[in-house]
């Protein structure tokens, strides 16, 4: 394993580990993949991730054939999602409790607020269920991910995607914040919702700002710019 190799397979260790650390996952629930090289690289199944080590990590081809530990029991839809989405390059998955609450219900969750946009469109939507590990649980995956940065899973939990291992975790995290949100509007009976025109304008804002993309995707924000420093 080269120190680039390495170095790789540790920042997906880290993510897992800071998915622990935020609240965001319980015991070996969950897993992660990276594109790499002619596959993606992926946690391998039951492993703790506080005991996990670089050379445990799962290397893969699109084909399903790996080198390494037994790979992630959800590896289908960590291939389909990445052999689908080439505009994505991590694949996050977690039982995050206030998602995966919302996801027992199989409801979806709309614009009640306008961080819903973040994900890509006016509602974050909830698969349909499929036994964990399963093709048609991938298929559900990929259809509720159409157009979209995350989806719940059915009686399940979430599946956030990002260009890179921070973005993925920040997506999650944010999901599991709009889930909790919603639960908690829901005491007081169903919200209303953003229409569709705000929505847009939601995410064309968002898109203009580059909102919420993370520090490694800035862009043009044409509404503020830094002070040139005094000479
Ligand atoms: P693995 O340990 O096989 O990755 O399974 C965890 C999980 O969350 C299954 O959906
Ligand atoms: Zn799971």
């Amino acid at each position: 394993m080269t120190p680039e190799d390495r170095a790789t397979r540790q920042a997906m260790i880290d993510t897992c580990r800071a998915m622990d650390a935020r609240g965001i996952n319980q015991g070996t629930a969950g897993n992660l993949s990276l594109r790499h090289g002619a596959g993606f690289l992926i946690t391998p199944s039951s492993l703790p991730y506080d005991t996990m080590q670089p050379g445990d990590i799962v290397e893969m081809g699109w084909d399903g054939t790996y080198v390494g530990r037994r790979p992630s029991s959800e590896w289908r839809f960590h291939r389909d999602i990445l052999k689908a989405r080439t505009d994505m390059n991590v694949v996050l998955h977690c039982h995050s409790p206030y998602a995966t609450s919302i996801a027992c219900h199989h409801r979806t969750i709309p614009a009640f607020h306008y961080m819903v946009g973040v994900m890509g469109g006016t509602t974050l939507r909830c698969a349909r269920y499929a036994t964990f590990g399963t093709q048609a649980l991938s298929d559900a995956a990929l259809e509720a991910l159409q157009d979209r940065k995350a989806c719940l899973l059915g009686q399940h939990g979430q599946i956030a995607l990002g260009k890179t291992l921070d973005a993925a975790l920040w997506m999650a995290v944010e999901v599991e914040t709009l889930a909790r949100m919603y639960q908690q509007a829901l005491v007081l009976g169903e919200p209303p919702v953003l229409s569709d025109d705000e929505m847009t304008r939601v995410i064309a804002q968002m898109t203009r700002m580059s909102y919420g993309l993370g520090p490694e995707e800035e862009g043009a924000n044409d509404i503020a710019r830094p002070r040139t420093p005094p000479t």
